[in-house]
């Protein structure tokens, strides 16, 4: 699976700094810097650093080591920039998924074809085997804003109408088929397969309900907090209103139940402070709200992560991201 994850040069970063090896005792990168760090600096070094008084002052310290020169060469990159040649692959696998009917592997491996416009008009077509048209909706447009070549734009059109048709929008699918037949007239199809897809167009456009009945159901899956039991605590931040909080010498500060709690309900619930997705999850879920992917967008520079929508990948791509 590493070809197709795109993780395999990340096994040695996904071993060493994995969440089981920050937190055991036993092994893991930081514990393994720090011991390959102490055999080869010595006493003197180590108490010259310790007078050091500030972060920079520390930082260049260190530099003045031979030894963390040398611990420092076997660190190896893990960005992972565009690739010509993981872009074909994954072109191979796309189309082979494709054919063999295994819409959900295509939808994966589809996303980084040589062109990006191909790619995603590609992918759009499987979501709508899949009746995601939501998502057929957006690869589309993303693909028209990535120059999708004219001549064949009316397919596009018509695809996007007819989604919209299936998500109870007719005023939109009504302005997708017009759009398709303005497109036909830019295509090079000969004089009959022209007349065909005009008629064809033209028939799903007449066909239109006349009222919108939009469908609700989100591109994605917004990750809910679950409810506190009880609501909110008055005084306790995101705590429950069944607890109560208690004061003693022998115990200190201590939770008790407020009232009768049933096993599964919940008492405490924060958002965290700062999160990261493990890196075994780069692929299936996304990097910025960690939902898992349907259809994964890539990010624009790299290929090393993956967002379930274009807010996520934006606002990752305009905040953190482009330091990571
Ligand atoms: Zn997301
Ligand atoms: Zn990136």
């Amino acid at each position: 699976m590493d070809e197709i994850d795109g993780l395999g040069q990340l096994t040695d970063y996904r071993r060493l700094c994995s969440d089981l090896t920050l937190q055991t005792k036993k092994e893991g990168f930081f514990k393994d810097y720090l011991a390959s760090i102490v055999d080869q600096v010595s006493e003197e070094e180590f108490q010259e650093f310790s007078k050091q008084q500030t972060d920079y002052d520390r930082i260049r310290y260190c530099w003045t080591l031979p030894a963390l020169h040398k611990t420092m060469k076997s660190f190896r990159p893990s960005y992972r920039g565009k690739s010509a040649d993981d872009s074909a692959k994954r072109r191979e696998q796309g189309n082979e998924a494709f054919k063999e009917k295994d819409y959900r592997k295509a939808l994966v491996t589809l996303l980084e074809k040589t062109t990006l416009a191909l790619a995603l008009a590609n992918r759009s077509a499987v979501l709508v085997h899949l009746k995601e048209y939501r998502l057929a909706v957006r690869d589309i447009q993303l693909s028209l804003q990535s120059n999708y070549p004219e001549k064949q734009r009316y397919k596009l059109y018509d695809r996007m109408g007819y989604c919209h048709q299936q998500l109870g929008e007719p005023a939109k699918a009504r302005v997708a088929y017009t759009v398709a037949l303005d497109c036909l007239a830019e295509s090079d199809l000969e004089l009959h397969a022209l007349e065909n897809w005009r008629q064809t167009v033209e028939k799903s456009r007449s066909k239109l309900a006349s009222s919108s009945n939009p469908s609700n159901k989100p591109i994605t899956t917004v990750n809910e907090l679950p409810e506190l039991l009880g609501g909110t605590h008055p005084t306790i931040p995101n705590a429950s209103r069944n607890l109560s909080l208690k004061v003693d010498d022998n115990c200190g500060r201590y939770y008790v139940a407020a009232d009768d709690i049933k096993p599964g309900q919940t008492l405490v619930c924060e958002k965290p402070y700062a999160a990261c997705l493990l890196p075994g999850k780069f692929t299936s879920h996304c990097h910025h709200c960690f939902v898992r992917l349907i259809a994964p967008l890539a990010c624009v520079t790299c290929r090393g992560v993956f967002y379930c929508s274009v807010e996520c990948r934006d606002e990752a791509g305009s905040t953190y991201h482009q330091y990571e």
